[in-house]
């Protein structure tokens, strides 16, 4: 996939799937623009690996929850790179507890960090974008929020949202030419996995047609793909990607 010209901003870029798609996004020659909240070292050590190579990525550090954070974090990459093609609103938590348990903090971080980001950071490229007369929109849904999980109803209610708010997005900006889809991962090997038991692994694993769990890269040549001309008319749509698990 062929993305020179593109200027791509990716929250959460730090680790996991957003490590991913940073390093595939400027490899394939985007321009990318990339947050973390607290990963400092991470951050900097992806965009010199790729700097160094020849390729252009910048770490920024932007709280994505925080909706004055992510006006400021558009106003710098705009300045630094003119406009904005691409924007990937990968970011996001989990704080899991049976609704027994859950107290309104797990309740207010999930859905602040997962889906009050993707609001705020729409919010600030939008303008940009039909400025530009062309956008896409990528949202990192989640299998979860289209059939629940017990012990998960916070990290659900938020990914669920994604997905309406989605279908809102590309309704209400289509005529623009401002494009939004959802992407719904099944299970991929980052951090947010490896915090599960063995035994957990194993039986997700068995559940899975495929046999095996997704790895950041599949889910990188899925948003390469969104990232591009090639979808041009691919808007709304919630694509899952997960070895057969949701269907
Ligand atoms: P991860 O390994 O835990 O990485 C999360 C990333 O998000 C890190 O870069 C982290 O930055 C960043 N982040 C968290 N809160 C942030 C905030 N408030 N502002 C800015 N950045 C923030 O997670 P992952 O597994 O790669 O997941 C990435 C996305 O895919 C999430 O939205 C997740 O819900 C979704 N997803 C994952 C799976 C899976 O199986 N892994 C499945 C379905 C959907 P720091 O490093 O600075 O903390």
């Amino acid at each position: 996939m062929n993305l020179e010209g593109k200027n791509i901003i990716v929250t959460g870029g730090s680790r996991g799937i957003g490590e991913s798609l940073v390093r595939h996004l400027a490899a394939a020659g985007a321009k990318v623009a990339f947050t973390y909240r607290s990963s400092a070292e991470q951050a900097q050590s992806i965009e010199k690996d790729l700097t160094s190579e020849g390729f252009w990525a910048k770490a920024y550090q932007s709280d994505a929850s925080d909706f004055s954070a992510t006006e400021e974090l558009v106003k710098q990459v705009l300045e630094d790179l003119g406009a904005i093609d691409v924007l990937v609103n990968n970011a996001g938590i989990t704080k899991d507890n049976l609704m027994l348990r859950m107290g309104e903090d797990q309740w207010d971080q999930v859905i602040e960090t997962n889906l009050k980001s993707v609001f705020a950071m729409t919010k600030q490229v939008i303008k940009p974008m039909m400025k530009n007369r062309k956008g896409s929109i990528i949202n990192m849904s989640s299998v979860v929020g289209v059939f629940g999980n017990a012990g998960q109803a916070n990290y659900a209610a938020s990914k669920a949202g994604i997905i309406g708010f989605t279908k809102s997005i590309a309704k209400e900006l289509g005529s623009r030419n401002i494009r939004c889809n959802a992407i719904a991962p099944g299970f991929i090997e980052t951090d947010m996995t490896d915090a599960m038991t063995d035994a957990a692994k194993d039986a997700i694993t068995g559940s899975i047609p495929m046999k095996r769990l997704g790895k950041p890269e599949d889910v990188a040549q899925l948003v390469a793909f969104l990232s591009s001309d090639a979808s041009s008319y691919i808007s709304g749509q919630t694509i899952s990607i997960c070895g057969a698990l949701n269907c």
